[in-house]
């Protein structure tokens, strides 16, 4: 239980990545923040399993951002997990989506993190996760909004994590390739509006025809890098963006 007495704000960990990393964390001790929106007996039930705390703040606000700082107290870790995706050619990409997705995938990792590094500083010990994705490193066409709110994230985490780099503060990007989540369920539909295709040819032609493995990640497994990301022997990890996209970004 190597993360007994820290305390982890999860953010976007009602579903999918988010709550795999909050049950990994807690599953070593640490005290979770949950942090997204869903179902009220569903968020319910995992306070309940993981003895944690829900704060549902809006995080495509900057207010929203600040309550659930405030809200959450001094962090140990912090994940910056919550994430959007809207998928449609740039000439009709809603102006309001990129708002709402920059400010989501990329400004909300700001605002957490300026808030968090003080104490985490004070401390001389943190750990800042970022959840970026392949899309970090590398482009799809139809993704402006997600491509480039998850290219400026690991700039946001290279940036902080040399800023701290002598406090015992770490700072790093995990980027998952496909990750068998709400998230991609949801944009199957907008795809298959984009490009004119099935829903079984989207799978195989558009989603796994990226990824060498032809396997979804787990969401357990993307968990279990942000436990080694928070343990000792990751003390001297800083600034990195770690691929777990099945050799999508080897391409
Ligand atoms: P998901 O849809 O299952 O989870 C997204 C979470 O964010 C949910 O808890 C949701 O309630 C929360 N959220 C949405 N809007 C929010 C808002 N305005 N304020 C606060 N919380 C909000 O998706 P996921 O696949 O688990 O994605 C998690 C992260 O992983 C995202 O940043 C995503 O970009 C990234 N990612 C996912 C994949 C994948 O294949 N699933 C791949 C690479 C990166």
């Amino acid at each position: 239980m190597f993360l007994a007495g820290k305390r982890a704000l999860i953010t976007g960990s009602t579903s999918g990545i988010g709550l795999a990393i909050a049950r990994a964390l807690k599953g070593e001790g640490a005290e979770v923040v949950l942090n997204g929106f869903g179902d009220a007996d569903e968020i319910a039930k995992l306070c309940v399993e993981l003895d944690a705390m829900h704060i549902g703040a809006d995080l495509t606000r900057r207010e929203g951002c600040e309550e659930l700082m405030e809200a959450t107290g001094p962090v140990d870790i912090l994940v910056n997990n919550a994430g959007m995706q809207h998928v449609a050619p740039i000439e009709d990409f809603p102006p309001d989506k990129w708002d709402a997705i920059i400010a989501l995938n990329l400004t909300s990792a700001f605002h957490t993190a300026r808030l968090a590094v003080p104490y985490m500083k004070e401390q001389g010990w943190g750990r800042i996760i970022c959840t970026a994705s392949a899309h970090s490193l590398t482009a799809s066409p139809y993704k402006a909004a997600y491509v480039a709110a998850k290219h400026g994230l690991t700039g946001l985490v290279k940036t902080i994590a040399l800023e701290v780099a002598e406090s015992g503060v770490t700072a790093n990007c995990i980027s998952p390739g496909y990750v068998w989540t709400p998230l991609v369920e949801n944009q199957i539909p907008d795809t298959m509006a984009a490009r004119n295709m099935s829903r079984d040819d989207v799978i195989k032609e558009v989603i796994l025809e990226r990824q060498p493995t032809k396997r979804f990640s787990q969401p357990e497994e993307i968990g279990a890098m942000a436990l080694f990301l928070c343990s000792e022997a990751a003390q001297n990890v800083t600034g990195a963006n770690f691929s777990m996209d099945g050799g999508w970004t080897a391409q």
